[in-house]
């Protein structure tokens, strides 16, 4: 969070309910990367209050809104302008202020479509399946039209939706063919090499094993599904699209770049693709929370020592990676460098880390020395769990590991002044990294995993033993 003062903007969102939206990660984290001034803050209006709401954050200079459930169609009556494809979609999501009011845009769609071309698809000349009719799906339709697709069929459970839809976007005669039908007429799409978007509530967390058509024989048809869902990560529509051989993705990104797109509307700037991101490995953070303990810091920091003996005390399992990646290549680290070259080690690096945030759970990481200095290995630790890097003084650290003949870093005449020389580069990058800073000068265990526990208890109340 920037620091308040008197040039402090305000930007916002308004809806009902707002407790649990993710916007403040997104918008708070771009003006803490860009060192913007600016806040974002939540702001539960009812709907009689919605006018009277816009109004007064326009007199109250407030540089811009997000428009949530249920207000995103109801908001146009209090607007100056209106951005053309938020018109036909008939839905705003954000408030640009201009002289004498606000803009309104439709961003989910340009998120989306953001997202997609950043996953590879284009949607020129193909056909386009859409499951559902409501919001979203209208903004799917949209996308279909200005992307040049051929031919996109609407199938929801109330096809009068679906027809009213396909009604109003067949009249802007955009060259794509919208066809209305009833969900259960799938059987009628006789194209293959279908490109799906599942825009219906059906899978959502906590009905997880929900899915709005379950016939595999449609899923042989489908190359490409996308979940407008993004929790669950990989939801029963996207499983049934994989297993048939398709690609599958969520759509977690289209809720990440509606709002880079929202906030850089908003300032006038564009949000560059290293602070996109870290933010979304916020948003990930935020959507699957994950439970492990991930020690980073120099050597002789006592990320082995403090980790087993947290791992111990928390009833959780301990992971060496260095020693998993040894395992994994079947030869020592420093046989890996010599034999294939730093470029594997990395790419092996980078794999592994992968693996591990898919699958590992309750367990303390303890990382090799350099692995957090590469900023997508940064990033993968943050997603793995929640990363303490260990600090100890530098003299601290020489005498921890002055004896210890396996360290080829120190393997040279001033070993001392070699880790001041290394702490100097690693010290910020070790930070960036990291959520808590813990120092481990005192090696009393207690008093260390005491710390720590502490931190990870506010995240994890429940887990703390
Ligand atoms: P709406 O409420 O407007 O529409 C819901 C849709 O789901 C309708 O087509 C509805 O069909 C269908 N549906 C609901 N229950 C059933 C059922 N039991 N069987 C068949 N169809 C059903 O929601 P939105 O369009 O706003 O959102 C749709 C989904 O997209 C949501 O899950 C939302 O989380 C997600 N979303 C994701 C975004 C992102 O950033 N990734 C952004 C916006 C939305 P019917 O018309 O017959 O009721």
């Amino acid at each position: 969070m920037v620091d308040i003062n008197g040039k402090t903007r305000l930007i916002g969102l308004i809806g009902n309910p707002v407790e649990h939206t993710l916007s403040p990660v997104i918008h708070n984290g771009i003006s803490k990367g860009l060192g913007v001034n600016s806040v974002y803050v939540p702001f539960k209006v009812e709907s009689e209050g919605l006018a009277d709401a816009v109004k007064g954050a326009y007199e109250l200079n407030v540089l811009g809104m997000n428009v949530t459930v249920p207000h995103k169609n109801r908001v146009m009556e209090s607007l100056l302008e209106i951005d053309e494809a938020a018109k036909q979609i008939g839905a705003v999501n954000t408030l640009v202020r201009m002289d004498g009011g606000y803009k309104g845009y439709n961003t989910d769609m340009l998120g989306l479509s953001r997202q997609i071309k950043e996953d590879g698809i284009s949607l020129e000349g193909e056909t386009v399946v859409i499951l559902g009719a409501g919001g979203a799906a209208k903004a799917v339709v949209y996308m279909c039209l200005t992307e040049g697709a051929g031919k996109v069929y609407l199938l929801n459970r109330t096809f009068e939706k679906a027809e009213v839809i396909a009604k109003d976007m067949n009249t802007l005669q955009m060259g794509t063919v919208i066809v209305p039908m009833a969900l259960e007429d799938y059987r009628q799409i006789n194209e293959e090499r279908l490109i799906v978007f599942q825009a219906t509530s059906i899978g959502l967390a906590p009905h997880v094993e929900d899915v709005v058509l379950s016939d595999k024989e449609f899923y042989k048809k489908v190359k490409i599904g996308v979940d407008l869902i993004y929790n669950p990560a990989n939801t029963r529509f996207m499983q049934l699209v994989t297993e048939a051989g398709g690609k599958a993705y969520n759509a977690l990104k289209m809720l990440l770049y509606q709002g880079v797109i929202a906030y850089e509307l908003w300032h006038d700037i564009h949000v560059p693709q290293d602070i996109v991101n870290d933010i979304y490995v916020e948003l990930k953070r935020n959507v699957y929370p994950k439970d492990n303990i991930v020690l980073i810091g120099f050597m002789g920091s006592g990320k082995t020592t403090f980790g087993k003996a947290l791992a111990e005390k928390q009833n959780m399992n301990f992971l060496d990676t260095d020693a998993f990646i040894e395992e994994q290549a079947g030869k020592p680290i420093a046989k890996i460098f010599e034999e294939d070259g730093e470029d594997y080690f990395r790419k092996l690096e980078t794999e592994v880390l992968t693996r591990l945030r898919d699958t590992v759970t309750n367990t303390v990481f303890s990382t090799g020395g350099g692995m957090p200095l590469r900023t997508s290995n940064a990033r993968l630790l943050k997603e793995i769990g929640r990363v303490y890097y260990l600090t100890a003084a530098n003299q601290v650290i020489y005498e921890r590991v002055k004896e210890d003949s396996n360290r080829p870093l120190l393997q040279c005449e001033n070993p001392y002044e070699r880790i001041c020389m290394l702490m100097k580069e690693r010290a910020p990058l070790y930070e960036r990294a990291a959520d808590v800073l813990v120092d481990t000068n005192s090696t009393d265990i207690e008093e260390v995993c005491g710390k720590i526990m502490e931190d990870y208890g506010t995240q994890h109340g429940n887990r703390v033993k």
